[in-house]
């Protein structure tokens, strides 16, 4: 099968990326963009790694076990979406970056399984600054502790933070969170811990990347903007997590 629409999609999220950047006077090398693969067959995401897209993410675990061993090229594995503590030892050995470290006990649980196969997981932690309610996250007011627990986990290295906008058409308001985002993960330099390390500020989907890049983002994460259009119920449960 011939996945065109995939060639020509990807062209133009990277020429757009490429045009955001020189606007804001910004190196487009520097912004990581992920494909996110989520209700989409393996057939389909090695074409889009056959044309260019060098990053995947999945939502669940589930997912990525049925796929993993059909993805054929060497490409880096993102988990985006809520992970249950009890579910980590299915994916420790397969993904670069969990996005969604969202409690004390489930970083304990990753530092617990990354040691046992000897690897150093790299994390972001999620949080939640919107106002409204959002089923996960941590609220912003913990994440000194969160990263002061962490800091004693040498398994871990915590990589920057990840933020998931709330589902809103007011672009005003989400720049007021994004804003919030990154001046959260600019305070990540002045922790002396040695496995804080801010590279990464993954922000903006398909629908606000823009926004997300203007406010400092330097990972999207695109899923319809590539792929297409997900099933309506499949969208919906990838929503809920
Ligand atoms: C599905 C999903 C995306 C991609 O959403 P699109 O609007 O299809 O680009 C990004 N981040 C998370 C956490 C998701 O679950």
């Amino acid at each position: 099968m011939s996945y065109e629409y995939l060639k020509s999609h990807i062209v133009e999220i990277n020429e757009d990326i490429f045009k955001i950047c020189d606007r804001l006077g910004r190196n487009p090398d520097k912004v990581t963009l992920i494909g996110v693969t989520k209700t989409y067959e393996p057939e389909i995401i090695n074409a889009s790694i056959e044309n260019g897209i060098t990053d995947i993410a999945e939502n669940r675990v589930q997912e990525i076990i049925r796929k993993f061993d059909d993805i054929i090229y060497k490409v880096r594995w993102h988990l985006i979406g809520h992970l249950q503590t009890n579910k980590v030892k299915y994916i420790i050995d397969k993904v670069d970056l969990i996005h969604s470290v969202d409690s004390i006990k489930l970083a304990e649980e990753i530092q617990n399984r990354a040691s046992k196969i000897e690897k150093i997981q790299d994390v972001l932690i999620q949080v939640n600054v919107a106002n409204e309610i959002q089923k996960y996250g941590i609220p912003k007011t913990e994440l000194p502790g969160v990263l002061e627990a962490i800091s004693k986990m040498p398994n871990i290295r915590v990589c920057g933070l990840m933020n998931i906008a709330p589902l809103v058409d007011d672009s005003e308001l989400l720049r007021t969170d994004f804003r919030e985002m990154k001046k959260l993960f600019d305070s990540l330099s002045s922790y002396s811990y040695s496995n804080v390390m801010p590279l990464y500020l993954s922000m903006g989907m398909s629908g606000d990347y823009e926004v997300a890049l203007e406010e400092g983002s330097n990972m999207i994460r695109i899923g319809t903007k590539i792929y297409g259009e997900r099933m309506a119920a499949k969208n919906k449960e990838a929503h809920n997590g």
